[in-house]
């Protein structure tokens, strides 16, 4: 037995050179294949089910235990995930915003993701996005745009100054109205003005969702709005709560013991109040790491996203870093 548990973190999986979005950050389909071969040849893949008895003493997980967690909804999991899947054997858990499905809106999470890919260069978004503050600044109070650019360009792994500072001031650095205003703008500019259309080719549907949970795959709470969760009262933390288990009742998921997946990985005391009241047994951060059932809180349970696990059976254990546990934590991941 054992109380460490690899949790796999995904988002977009589907075919992405030679796609319309050539640069879009997800993972590429080859690759994912690629990992599910090495996590088949090294690792258990478990269930939620299994993970939830083992936090519970109810029973235990094998050695090298790994749970695969899918964000957002995406139909690239319906299209691409899911056959994977199943012809392997393997559950996969999915967490889709409510609000995505039910309203037929793409969240602004996605619609800058899209700007980015749209082949526009970050240059000159940088220079539209101050163009627009420039028109917002006395009425929303704005500071300067160097000052921004300062506070929101700093070094990340895995974006350059110029894109990190897009995600940055249009997920979180602006009040939420404007940042909304800005981000629609670029989106209709950039990708499509017909963003019905695209929220019904990006999310899978209720149909979609129902068929995964019939093939055996876990379908939990990613929220509604996809909103930072810690950023809200404990009223607005509620009303998020409640519409999104009243989504999983439409879809004939089970709303006891359930699964929920914090939307950029933002919690806090009063949300986790509110959790476990409604009964959710586990809960998945974005906090880099291997889960330890033995110490980890059943309601923020670290992951590692799917760029830090090989793609490659032939990359062996040793080629994984977090297969030997005592290693340095990196800088978490600021996407969705
Ligand atoms: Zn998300």
């Amino acid at each position: 037995m054992t109380d460490s548990l690899l949790i796999v973190m995904y988002h977009y999986v589907r075919p992405i050179a030679g796609s319309r979005y050539p640069t879009l950050k997800g993972l590429e389909l080859d690759n994912f294949r690629g990992q599910l071969d090495f996590l088949e040849q090294h690792y258990r893949i478990v269930r939620t089910q299994d993970v939830i008895a083992a936090m519970r003493g109810e029973g235990d997980l094998p050695s090298r235990a790994a749970l695969l967690t899918f964000d957002d909804g995406y139909m690239d999991h319906y299209d691409h995930v899911l056959p994977e899947l199943v012809a392997r054997g393997m559950q996969g858990s999915f967490f889709p915003p409510a609000c995505a499905v039910l309203d037929g809106r793409v969240l602004d999470v996605n619609k800058i993701h899209f700007v980015l890919a749209s082949g526009v260069d970050p240059r000159q978004l940088v220079c539209e996005i101050f163009a627009l503050l420039d028109v917002h600044r006395v009425r929303h109070d704005l500071k300067p745009n160097a000052d921004y650019y300062r506070l929101y360009s700093n070094e990340s792994r895995y974006d350059t100054p110029d894109v990190t500072f897009i995600k940055r001031i249009l997920q979180k650095g602006l009040p939420q109205a404007l940042r909304s205003e800005i981000v629609d703008q670029l989106f209709q500019r950039f990708v499509t003005a017909d963003e019905k259309g695209f929220a019904e080719s990006l999310y899978m549907g209720k149909a979609q969702l129902r068929e995964l949970h019939d093939a055996g795959m876990c379908i939990g709470s990613h929220g509604d709005q996809h909103r930072w969760l810690n950023t809200l009262s404990p009223v607005e933390q509620r009303q998020e709560i409640e519409r999104s288990l009243d989504f999983l009742g439409e879809l004939g998921v089970p709303t006891q013991d359930w699964v929920m997946c914090y939307p950029y990985g933002g919690y806090n005391a009063s949300l986790l109040e509110i959790l476990r009241e409604k009964q959710c047994a586990m809960g998945l951060t974005v906090e880099v790491g291997l889960a330890d059932l033995s110490r980890n809180d059943p309601l923020s349970l670290p992951r590692l996203d799917t760029n830090d696990v090989p793609f490659s059976a032939a990359a062996g254990l040793d080629a994984f870093q977090w297969a030997a546990t005592s290693v340095a934590m990196p800088e978490p991941e600021e996407g969705a």
